[in-house]
């Protein structure tokens, strides 16, 4: 049954092993790949670790080619190095689901039971129940235990007004992170008043240490660019770590170099500098090389040791410890309806410049490009450009979602879904976010040096000269009245667009209008 037309490096390495003297077997999902976080006796009685490279899942989206890598060329390394710690694998490369291909090994194996970790993916997950549901008596599900919070005692609680900060707190106090006692370590939870810095232009930005390509993950690219070469993304210039190690490396990189000023440049933007002093570690959390603790951890120890300041690692403790495990609490409590949701009935299709980058706009370009070469953005490129223009031009965010979904590196349903649907499109109608993210140009020109090269004038507020964001923020505050009226928060906005003279709001209609039904959309 095996097809493994392209494995010849890892079939060099892991031997074939003989499945009938085998009793039990673990299957291993791409984004659980840390032993140690798996029961004790994995490691003890070495069960047989399945892991399956699925054709259909690569095939689902249009998956940015370096993700593919990183996906495949981890995994293989990780089954590498367990066939090394002398386990039994079977990796498997297979045409169809995770669900089919093992449906037909225990099949074929009748004295084989299954252990699997619950599934951060909610496919993954229904294709886990499949299996269980055919062969009950021979396959068990155990808790997922790649993250922090436990979803049971929090999912409930997910409803509008529950916010991020509550949650927040309590994990804190859970996990004892900068805490003095019963109180937040320098008297307040949240630091980030201090963290709002434009980008000072001169700054020295630590360089990172590249990884090189070895024989297995120059295979994987081969694979790529053959299988998959219509996908999302440039496939050159792979740079990224692919085994524990390699990514461990990352992180003490990241603690030493580049968390101290982590905080105050976190939502700066500057053209040309797409990583300032962010970890990049989201990729290595988000399929198990990294677990979530053990970052904390580190940046705990280089505050206690005076390395690293309070707003800078309360910064980045409140990104892993409170918004990540906020995102996949949420997750968990939404889904799945919540992947059709679409509070403000956006129909248009994602314009084509998220493909190509090619656009007039300077934000637009300079941040959809770091996505095509890499995969990568950090968060406020994401949210208050990236998301804020797919609103404001009345995009179906479910259609940006998916782009998000296999443009990023880092992205995978219970991460990604609640950032595009909850926060930053407020397609969920205020579950996630108190108020829609929308911003115009003034917003943009004050976190970035990008308003500086671009053809359109910041300073305009209609025309064909016109910054776009300008008018088309005021145009959405018009036509979404309803939302910021209800909102105490934000129903300001609305007062402000009817104190102005019609013409200036003729004006922005028009110049609204006119963008939009301009904008080429992807079909
Ligand atoms: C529209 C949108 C889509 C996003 N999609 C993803 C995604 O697919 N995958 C993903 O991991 N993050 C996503 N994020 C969150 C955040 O942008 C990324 O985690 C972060 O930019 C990753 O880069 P970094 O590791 O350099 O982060 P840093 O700035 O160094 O932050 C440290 C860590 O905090 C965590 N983190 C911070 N914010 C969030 C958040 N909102 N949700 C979850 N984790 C968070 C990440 O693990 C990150 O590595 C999204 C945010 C937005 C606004
Ligand atoms: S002027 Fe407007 S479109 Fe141009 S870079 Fe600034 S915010 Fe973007």
């Amino acid at each position: 049954m095996n097809n493994r037309p392209y494995l010849s490096q890892i079939d060099q390495i892991i031997e074939r092993t003989n499945l009938k003297s085998i009793r039990k077997a673990v299957f291993v999902v791409h984004d659980q790949l840390n032993l140690d976080h798996w029961p004790d006796w994995v490691k003890d009685e070495k069960p047989l670790l399945i892991f399956i490279e699925s054709k259909a899942k690569g095939y689902s989206l249009p998956y940015h080619k370096k993700k593919l890598v990183y996906v495949l060329s981890s995994m293989r390394h990780f089954a590498i190095e367990c066939s090394e710690a002398g386990f039994p694998v079977l990796y498997h490369s297979s045409e169809s689901w995770y669900n089919e291909a093992l449906s037909e090994i225990l099949k074929e194996n009748s004295d084989l039971s299954l252990t699997m970790m619950s599934a951060s993916e909610w496919d993954t997950r229904e294709q886990q129940n499949k299996v269980q549901e055919e062969c009950s008596d021979r396959v068990e599900i155990i808790p997922n235990s790649f993250f922090l919070a436990d979803v049971d005692e929090y999912k409930d609680k997910i409803a509008p007004g529950y916010r991020m900060e509550y949650f927040y707190r309590d994990m804190r106090r859970m996990t004892g992170y900068l805490m003095d006692g019963k109180d937040p370590e320098g008297g307040e939870w949240n630091y980030d008043e201090e963290n709002r810095k434009k980008l000072p232009r001169k700054i020295t930005i630590p360089e990172r240490a590249s990884t090189k390509v070895d024989e297995i993950t120059a295979e994987v690219i081969e694979l790529v660019s053959s299988e998959f070469s219509d996908h999302f993304g440039e496939l050159e210039g792979f740079d990224i770590a692919v085994t524990r190690r390699q990514a461990l490396y990352r992180l003490n990189e990241f603690i030493d170099e580049r968390l101290d000023e982590f905080g105050p440049y976190e939502d700066a933007m500057a053209t040309g500098k797409d990583v300032i002093f962010h970890s990049q570690l989201s990729i290595y959390m988000n399929n198990g090389l990294l677990h979530p603790k053990e970052i904390c951890d580190k940046a705990q120890e280089a505050y206690d040791a005076g390395k690293a300041r309070l707003n800078s690692v309360e910064g980045f403790i409140r990104q892993i410890i409170g918004w990540r495990e906020f995102v996949r609490v949420y997750y968990e409590a939404m889904m799945p309806d919540v992947r059709e949701t679409n509070y403000f009935g956006f129909e248009e299709a994602l314009p084509d410049l998220y493909w190509s980058g090619d656009t007039k706009m300077h934000c637009m370009s300079e941040c959809v490009r770091p996505v095509i070469q890499d995969g990568y953005s950090h968060h406020i490129p994401r949210l208050m450009v990236l998301s804020n223009f797919s609103n404001l031009t009345r995009t179906d965010p479910r259609k940006l979602n998916e782009w998000f979904w296999f443009g990023y590196l880092d992205a995978y349903e219970w991460v990604v879904l609640p950032n595009v649907l909850g926060m930053s499109t407020f397609a969920d109608g205020g579950v996630l976010a108190s108020k829609p993210y929308v911003a115009g140009g003034n917003y943009i020109n004050k976190m970035s040096d990008y308003c500086k090269s671009c053809e359109y004038s910041v300073k305009e507020k209609t025309g064909e000269n016109a910054c776009p964001f300008n008018y088309l923020y005021w145009n959405f505050i018009d036509q979404e009245r309803e939302t910021f009226l209800e909102n105490g928060r934000a129903n300001f906005m609305v007062n402000m667009f009817d104190k102005k003279v019609p013409e200036e709001k003729k004006a922005i209609r028009d110049s609204s209008e006119k963008f939009i039904n301009n904008l080429k959309r992807y079909s």
